[in-house]
């Protein structure tokens, strides 16, 4: 069959993988299908290990797995001149990080504290921005930058707070990018993927509620999975999706069209 997603031998760079339940790995697996070079970064050194074993277990293989830790300027340009001198051209970026102070998601959000607010948005959606600015150069042939939203950055989800409002950063940031980059054709997009168990789900006071409310309410009356949300994000990455920018995409069973 013609190759439709033209994804083969692709170099993509694949962030936020922590373990098998990220949606990063979700992606991961779906670009492996499709024949994609992969790129991975990690955030602490003691996690290497942890997503070289992965990655071996699975029978896959990197092409180059770098560190970058997305709260320093330093780490990120560090990472992009490695994948630069050792791979040089790259055709896409998936950027699933976030992190926020889990006494910022208990209680109130009007008890957020002015630093754990400034920490939310820089490592969740600014974060964005610096890695936008630091991958397009490598984009020389076109490119795709995926990030990951939840629909706590429009709606108000108990226990989201601070995380909803560096959402709603992250899917304005993701607008400003796509028109900056798109002279380049370099297309910028967000998944707004429905509740899924991770490590960073944990940190989330109401998120067995947030699970049953899907099963229940949306059309679909089922929760999603990180293939599914792969799945889409190897769309956005692929000639598929190469007249659309700018854009949020629901993965969430259709629950967000209910009222
Ligand atoms: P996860 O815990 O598996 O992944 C989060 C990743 O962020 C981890 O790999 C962690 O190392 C990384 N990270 C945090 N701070 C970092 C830093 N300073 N530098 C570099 N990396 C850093 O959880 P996940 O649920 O797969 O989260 C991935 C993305 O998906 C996040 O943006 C999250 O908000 C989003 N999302 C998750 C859900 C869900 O229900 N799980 C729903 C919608 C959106």
């Amino acid at each position: 069959m013609e190759d439709i997603l033209k994804l083969k031998n692709k170099n993509i760079v694949v962030m936020g993988v922590a373990n098998e339940r990220s949606l990063a790995w979700g992606v991961a697996e779906s670009l492996y299908r499709a024949g994609a070079n992969l790129i991975f970064m990690y955030r602490r050194e003691r996690s290497r290990e942890k997503l070289e074993r992965l990655i071996s277990d699975n029978k896959y293989e990197a092409k180059l797995i770098v560190q970058c830790d997305v709260s320093s300027d330093e780490s990120i340009k560090n990472a992009f001149v490695e994948i630069s001198e050792k791979i040089g051209t790259i055709h896409g970026v998936v950027h699933s990080v976030a992190f926020a102070h889990s006494e910022d998601l208990k209680g109130d959000f009007i008890n957020t504290t002015r630093e754990g607010y400034a920490f939310a948005q820089d490592t969740s959606a600014f974060s964005l921005i610096a890695i936008a600015k630091e991958s397009a150069p490598l984009m020389t042939e076109g490119g795709s930058i995926v990030a990951m939203s939840y629909l706590g950055a429009e709606r108000v989800c108990k226990g989201y707070n601070v995380m909803g409002v560096a959402k709603a950063a992250l899917e304005s940031s993701v607008r400003y990018l796509a028109s900056d980059l798109g002279q380049h054709n370099i297309r910028v997009n967000a998944i707004s993927a429905g509740p899924i168990r991770t490590v960073a789900a944990k940190g989330i006071p109401n998120f067995n509620t947030y699970l049953h409310q899907i099963e229940e309410t949306a059309p679909l009356k089922k929760n999603v999975t990180k293939e599914e949300v792969g799945d889409m994000t190897l769309a956005f990455l692929s000639h598929l999706s190469r007249g659309c920018t700018g854009e949020v995409v629901y993965v969430d069973s259709g629950f967000n069209i209910m009222a």
